[in-house]
């Protein structure tokens, strides 16, 4: 009995000591190591609804994503692959509470398309002469495939205020010059472009911001050592103080094929390899692990079992502990 109260006592003395002690090996660790990425701005400030996920062959789910500020029905589409079959899918799921027209002239305020392969621009001219009038954003080399490839009057109906006449006017092409930040026409919101490095085209990431809230969306792109380019080196250098500052909410970028795709037949595309390699340089420019990171992983390419693989080999390569995202067509994300 004696001897029981004696250890308790024993335990109760030294319980402080033990505490105290852990918690400065902790506070050593924590100076020690380099940080992860801050989470100054806790509340959401983002919701993207996905109307298309994936690299190819399906039709009815290609690269499309609205994003608007949360609470806010005043959309920008990120690429426009798909439109009304990702709609739709978005109202099944309750994502929306309106009927898809309303959603499609309502809601859509502008496209923003990245480049002009057809998976990230077919929905958009499918869909045009349902369409209302608004803003076709993109780098002057995108628009002027847009304008001499698809509204032709040849390939379909001129709904631009440009290029082949008679020219109907439903859209107005809007160039964005690299790394100009401008408001998005009937938004909350401001982008900046930047482009990037897609085998024979320029493709373009978005760099989306809300307050003082920001998600960066890539179109389709290369790594810089395959592509031999400085372009995602320079877009890295330029998020790289937002990674830092938290205020990067989330990265939605693409991997289309797996590891043991050879690098001759990447076609301007990145494998999870690949992506891990360009994501140490941005953890490195912004000095923080990336933990926690929102990292949205866009245009996986099928067949189902390469898609599999995929997802295995990012989950494996993730020594970072990033917060890999897998979208699903029509379900509302929030950062
Ligand atoms: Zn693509
Ligand atoms: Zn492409």
């Amino acid at each position: 009995m004696l001897h029981r109260k004696l250890l308790a006592v024993i335990c109760m003395l030294f319980l402080p000591i033990f505490v105290f002690a852990q918690r400065k090996h902790q506070a050593k660790l924590k100076h020690k190591s380099v940080s992860a990425v801050p989470a100054a701005n806790l509340s959401l400030s983002f919701r993207v609804v996905p109307l298309g996920v994936l690299g190819g062959i399906d039709e009815s789910n290609l690269s499309a994503y609205m994003i608007a500020p949360v609470g806010s029905d005043n959309y920008a589409c990120l690429d426009a692959g798909t439109l009304h079959a990702g709609i739709e899918k978005a109202i099944e799921n309750k994502a929306f509470s309106v009927r898809g027209d309303k959603v499609l002239r309502q809601y859509i305020k502008g496209y923003f398309i990245s480049h002009a392969h057809l998976d990230h621009i077919s929905g958009l001219i499918i869909n045009s002469p349902e369409d209302s009038t608004k803003n076709i954003y993109g780098l002057n080399s995108t628009l002027e495939i847009v304008k001499t490839h698809y509204f032709t009057w040849e390939s379909w109906a001129n709904f631009a205020d440009d290029g082949g006449s008679p020219q109907l006017k439903k859209y107005h092409y809007s160039v964005l010059q690299p790394g100009t930040e401008i408001p998005i026409d009937n938004t909350e919101m401001h982008v900046q472009a930047f482009p990037l490095s897609h085998s024979n085209l320029t493709s373009t990431a978005f760099l989306v911001r809300n307050k003082d809230s920001y998600v960066l969306y890539l179109g389709d792109t290369g790594a810089d050592e395959i592509e031999k380019s400085q372009n995602l080196h320079k877009l890295w250098e330029a998020v790289a103080p937002l990674v830092a500052a938290g205020k990067l909410k989330a990265l939605m970028i693409e991997v289309s094929f797996p590891n043991e795709q050879p690098d001759k037949t990447l076609f301007g595309h990145l494998t999870p390899r690949l992506l891990m390699n360009e994501l140490d340089v941005l953890a490195q420019l912004s000095g923080t692990t990336l933990k926690g990171l929102n990292v949205v992983v866009t245009h996986l390419k099928p067949p189902y079992k390469s898609i599999s693989k995929i997802k295995t080999q990012l989950n494996y390569a993730n020594k970072r502990q990033m917060n890999l995202v897998y979208p699903r067509q029509g379900k509302p994300l929030e950062f």
